[in-house]
C-alpha cells in the first residue's frame, strides 16, 4: 500500500497494490509508481533508494533555469516601476 498525492484534489489518499496501474524504474534507485485516487485523478508517486522525500508533496524541487532569467527581467521591472511610484509620491 502507499501513500499518494492528488494535486487536483489537493490531499493524500492510500494506493493500495492491486490499484497499481504502472511501475517503472526511472534510473537505477528510482521508481514510479502510477495509479488514480479515488476520483479518478492520476497520481504517481517517487520512491526508491535514491529517491529522498520532501515534506511537502507538491515540492518537485528548484524551477527550471529556463525560467529563472525572465522572472528576474520581471522582478527587476517591477522594482523599476514601485521605485518610480515611491518617488513620485515621496517628492513633492
Ligand atoms: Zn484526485
Amino acid at each position: 500500500m502507499f501513500v499518494v498525492y492528488c494535486p487536483v484534489c489537493d490531499r493524500r489518499t492510500l494506493l493500495g497494490v492491486d490499484e497499481v496501474d504502472w511501475v517503472e524504474n526511472l534510473q537505477p534507485g528510482m521508481i514510479s509508481v502510477s495509479g488514480h485516487c479515488p476520483r479518478g485523478h492520476d497520481v504517481a508517486l517517487l520512491t526508491g533508494d535514491m529517491f529522498k522525500p520532501n515534506e511537502d508533496p507538491r515540492y518537485y524541487g528548484p524551477a527550471p533555469k529556463l525560467w529563472h532569467k525572465p522572472v528576474r527581467k520581471l522582478a527587476a521591472l517591477f522594482a523599476k516601476l514601485f521605485r518610480r511610484r515611491t518617488n513620485a509620491a515621496t517628492c513633492p
